[in-house]
């Protein structure tokens, strides 16, 4: 039933197996589940006014910011190795300077005078997303004159936007994969594998989250 966890990652074994299919169906025990229906302190541990849900500890607490980010940058790093070893030349984070902001996608791969323009991000798991796969894109595409700056920096006629979009259970924007893979983005084993990152990336989060004892006093 979870052959997609163990399938695509033999080193995930034991606790870590069992934590990363809890993770996904949402059963770590944060203080919302430990105490539902009992009087009690409910909030998030770190000290944040509101409640400590799986959902908040994974995407929003400011305990977790740094693993949130090795969460992200893991699966950045993983598309940006593909594109290398299929022969593109490919750039991290490079800023472009537009009327309405600074533009900074997480990778531009130049291949056979395109640019593939591709972000990557893991979403709430209330987020329809689908939508947020769009969002994402149009962020950038709609941004003329990040394409016209794209286009003279790297000498190609042809800007293509993508976004790599998953919740933090690991499930795919099926938007977002499409055209991933018809236009080779990504290879097919990245289907289950990219979730599974998400996922091992969000147990750090948590075990982190955890581990640290530091409790400020709430006001
Ligand atoms: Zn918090």
């Amino acid at each position: 039933m979870h052959s997609w966890v163990a399938a695509h990652n033999p080193s995930l074994i034991g606790r870590d197996f069992a934590n990363a299919i809890k993770l996904r169906i949402n059963a770590l025990p944060t203080n919302s589940r430990l105490r539902r229906g009992r009087a009690g302190d409910r909030y998030c541990r770190a000290g944040c006014r509101c409640k400590e849900t799986l959902n908040h500890v994974l995407q929003n607490c400011p305990r977790t910011h740094g693993k949130r980010i090795a969460r992200h940058d893991h699966i950045v790093n993983n598309i940006k190795a593909h594109l290398e070893q299929k022969g593109c030349q490919v750039f991290n984070e490079p800023i472009f300077d537009t009327p309405v902001g600074k533009r900074k996608p997480d990778i531009i791969a130049i291949r056979q005078g395109s640019a593939l323009v591709i972000d990557a991000q893991i979403v709430g798991d209330s987020v329809d997303l689908n939508r947020a796969h769009r969002r994402k894109v149009n962020y950038y595409a709609d941004n003329v004159t990040l394409v016209d700056g794209i286009k003279a920096l790297y000498g190609v006629d042809v800007v293509r936007f993508y976004s790599t979009t998953l919740n933090w259970r690991g499930v795919w924007s099926q938007e977002s994969l499409k055209p991933l893979l018809d236009e080779r983005v990504i290879p097919r084993s990245m289907i289950p594998s990219l979730p599974t990152k998400v996922l091992i990336g969000g147990l750090a989060c948590f075990n982190f989250f955890c581990k640290s004892t530091s409790s400020r006093a709430r006001v």
